[in-house]
């Protein structure tokens, strides 16, 4: 049973009981095509050299150094040898191979001579520079040796990780599993079907949004669709969502009112928390696993939800996927306005816009703090950290997530 009227606890205390019921998945192998975002599982030995064989930087001429000490020098060209071909001939005193860029070196040949330093008549080059041995060649290895450790386990795979595994001839790396999570809203006054609005009715934003930060955030989103406030089929959702999904994210039907089944239903079928965190927007949040599967249950009004996400939802997430840092970074930027609150006990979380000037993030308000105004949300694109105060002035330093 839950207390009708908990405490406000800290917004660290509700995060880090969250955090401790989050915990990392077991690792899977993941084909390198799928990979983009996930956090590896281990190390990544090399078992290729990358490059895999001594090649030129440039295009040109392939000489011996020795050659080339006096110029301008003729040499006779013994060949040409373009990139994905291997050479044929060896280079011998006063000859050279024509070479192209990525292009393997031939044997005899230690340097290579840059086409723009040179000119040709017929089957004669003239070289116009000396070059030192190894000049424009890419030795094999040069940027990863075979048995080299490339990359430590924890890492967060980017786009040039990636190509450094493909690089490697690797098709699969070892990782922790992208998080299917499911996506419910509740309430019996949401519609999703864009017809015409019956008394009482409004349209559902949340699932759309939550959603939508899951999918940017590098999660996989399933929709479990509109659930009205029945307790029945919220309890057969939430079970359905169990099974299918790593982690449950569901929206409204948490706070104090007669038909806040989600926190009921998640008190019956799992093991829940509701809390009453000293923040806003956001305050309730009831948190649960059934069986292993952790269940979010945001509060209803969109911005809440969203925050909450942010907040509680995403780390939980994340620290799921393995991430080491599943917590936004609290950045500081300087308020080019007061940022008025009022004093009320908790830490806000209020929308603002952050733009990058003169070295400075330069943080304003964006109109309309109203948890149920949702388009304050998308015009801002951090959120600033307010104490329990009064604000902070114009130029003040203040506390902000960064969200995209
Ligand atoms: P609740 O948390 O269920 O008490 O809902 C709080 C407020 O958020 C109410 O005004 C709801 O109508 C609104 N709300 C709840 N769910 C959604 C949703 N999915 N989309 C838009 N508004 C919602
Ligand atoms: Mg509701």
């Amino acid at each position: 049973m839950t207390a009708r009227f908990p405490l406000m606890i800290p917004l660290e205390e509700a995060r880090t009981y969250v955090l401790d019921r989050c915990t990392r998945r077991a690792a899977t192998f993941t084909p390198v095509s799928d990979a983009l975002g996930l956090v590896t599982a281990a190390e990544v030995i090399a078992e290729e050299a990358i490059p895999p064989f001594a090649n030129t930087a440039m295009d040109g001429f392939a000489v011996r150094s020795f050659d080339v000490t006096t110029v301008p020098v003729q040499l006779r060209i013994i060949e040409t040898i373009a990139a994905g071909y291997g050479p044929k001939l060896v280079v011998g005193a006063g000859e050279a191979s024509r070479i192209m860029t990525g292009a393997p070196i031939p044997e005899g040949a230690d340097a290579v001579v840059m086409v723009e330093k040179t000119s040709v008549t017929g089957d004669v080059v003239t070289i116009e520079v000396a070059v030192e041995e190894g000049n424009h060649i890419r030795p094999a290895g040069d940027d990863v040796a075979i048995g080299q450790m490339v990359f430590a386990a924890s890492t967060v795979l980017t786009a040039g990780h990636l190509g450094v595994l493909c690089s490697l001839g690797m098709n699969e790396i070892e990782t922790y599993p992208r998080l299917r999570v499911g996506v419910m809203s509740t309430g019996d006054e949401l519609v999703d079907d864009g017809g015409h609005l019956g008394p009482g009715q409004i349209r559902d934003s949340n699932r759309r949004t939550l959603i939508s930060l899951l999918t940017a955030d590098g999660f996989v989103a399933i929709d479990l669709g509109l659930v009205p406030d029945e307790e029945e089929a919220i309890e057969s959702a939430l079970l359905q969502g169990a099974d299918h999904c790593d982690a449950i994210v569901t929206s409204g039907g948490v706070s104090m009112g007669d038909f806040d089944y989600v926190k009921a239903v998640l008190d019956s079928v799992g093991d829940m928390r509701w809390m009453q965190i000293a923040i806003k927007p956001a305050k309730p949040l009831a948190f649960g696993t059934i069986g292993h599967t952790p269940v979010f249950g945001l509060p209803g009004n969109p911005v809440s939800s969203m925050v909450s996400y942010e907040l509680f939802a995403r780390p939980g997430l994340r620290a799921m996927m393995g991430f080491p840092e599943p917590i936004r970074t609290t950045i500081q930027g300087v308020a080019a306005e007061p940022l008025v609150r009022h004093r009320d006990g908790k830490t806000h979380y209020s929308r603002v816009s952050a733009s990058y000037k003169d070295g400075r993030i330069l943080v304003r308000s964006v109109t309309g703090q109203g948890s149920h105004m949702l388009t304050s949300m998308a015009r801002s694109n951090a959120l600033a950290v307010l104490p329990n105060g009064d604000g902070c002035d114009e130029g003040d330093v203040v506390d902000i997530l960064l969200l995209n």
